[in-house]
């Protein structure tokens, strides 16, 4: 009797023991998933966050790939990477899907999580690397009750993810990654529309502002030419009275879309005013921005415009350009910014006195 009681109280310590090490092993996966889930809610750019899913998530979890596939049928995603200097081969488990009928296709109309077996079939798209995991999890990321992309987990333990496991910790953390990426998305959005000017859909003021004090102190920090060149169409006033403040418009939204044909992409030009361009050239001297601003002033005034309706019309402008010389450092970065601007006003003021449709540069 006694004996029996003593195996029993054994087998029950055991029991117990194994319990409790289940117990501490949850407690540590649950703490892993919450410093994830913490860490995903402090990031502060979209880098950062694709940074964390796509590469410190594999470690933490210890997985073989974390893909994570947005549904991007505007290319509205891949514009913004442009915006924020990342480049498309960055992150390569950054899948951008023009529509969502592939997804759609894999996770079925319930939109619940896929796990299992890799299938080369289906999934490819979703894993892109030369070897496929052995297991994986496909957990769509739904907001608002639209599929937005998924994140995709590969192993190659073939029994990591399997049908039938529970998935409220990977569906709890697929959640907060779409939160993320949502608030992240919206907030570049924000920004990106601070900075716009949505006429001509080329940078405003304010950004013009911004980077020329960057700009000026690349300059300074490094030694290299800037030159600045202000551009004001010519007897605009007269565009609107004759064809009305529609054809105005879209002669604006032309003119920009002109001036930055002939730029490079890292030169900045944003819509000073009404009618007025500021542009500035990094690494450019005054005889190559004379010859830029001469091209410019080219291909607006040797192609007629198209109005709003059917008429043409003739437009010049007028260009005022000014350098800041290298290795000048006597200034305040403040200071040596105002005056580039004010001297290439001057030098835009002299063309109109000219004659406007001409180019004229800073003495
Ligand atoms: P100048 O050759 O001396 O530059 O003559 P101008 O007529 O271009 O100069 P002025 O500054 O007198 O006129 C600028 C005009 O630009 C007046 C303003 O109504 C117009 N304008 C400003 N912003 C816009 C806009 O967004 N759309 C349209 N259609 N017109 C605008
Ligand atoms: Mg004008
Ligand atoms: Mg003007």
């Amino acid at each position: 009797m006694s004996d029996d009681l003593f195996t029993e109280n054994q087998a029950l310590r055991q029991k117990l023991e194994s319990l409790m090490a289940q117990a501490r092993l949850n407690e540590q996966v649950m703490r892993r998933f919450q410093d994830a889930e913490l860490r995903m809610l402090s990031v502060g750019s979209f880098k950062e966050l694709l940074q964390f899913v796509l590469n410190e998530m594999k470690e933490a979890f210890d997985l073989d790939v974390v893909t994570l596939a947005i549904i991007d049928q505007e290319y509205e995603i891949r514009r913004m990477l442009t915006n924020i200097d990342i480049s498309a081969n960055e992150f390569p488990g950054l899948i951008c899907l023009d529509n969502p009928s592939k997804l759609l296709r894999i996770c079925g109309n319930s939109l619940a999580p896929v796990l299992g077996q890799y299938n080369a079939d289906s999934r490819t798209r979703l894993f892109p690397r030369a070897t496929p995991p052995a297991s994986i999890a496909i957990l769509p990321m739904m907001r608002q009750r639209r599929l937005i992309g998924s994140l995709n987990l590969g192993s190659r333990d073939e029994g990591r993810f399997e049908p039938g496991m529970a998935t409220d910790f990977i569906g709890r953390l697929a959640a907060i990654v779409c939160i993320c990426l949502e608030n992240l998305t919206n907030s570049e959005r924000l920004k990106h529309l601070g900075l716009t000017d949505p006429l001509t859909g080329v940078h405003n003021r304010r950004y013009f502002d911004q980077r020329l004090q960057e700009e000026v102190s690349r300059a300074q920090r490094q030694s290299f030419p800037l030159s600045c060149l202000f551009l004001d169409v010519d007897h605009f006033k007269h565009v609107n009275d004759q064809y009305g403040h529609q054809t105005g418009d879209c002669v604006l939204r032309e003119v920009a879309w002109r001036i930055k044909g002939q730029l490079r992409s890292a030169d900045v030009v944003g819509r000073y005013g009404g009618e007025e361009f500021a542009i500035l050239l990094g690494q450019t001297d005054m005889d190559s921005a004379r010859v830029i601003a001469e091209r410019i002033r080219q291909s607006i005034a040797t192609q007629q415009f198209k109005g709003e309706g059917d008429e043409m019309l003739s437009v010049t402008i007028s260009v005022g350009v000014a350098t800041l010389p290298d290795g000048n450092r006597s200034q305040s970065v403040e200071a040596l910014a105002q005056n580039l601007v004010a001297r290439s006003d001057q030098a835009l003021y002299r063309a109109k006195q000219g004659g406007r449709n001409c180019v004229a540069s800073d003495v």
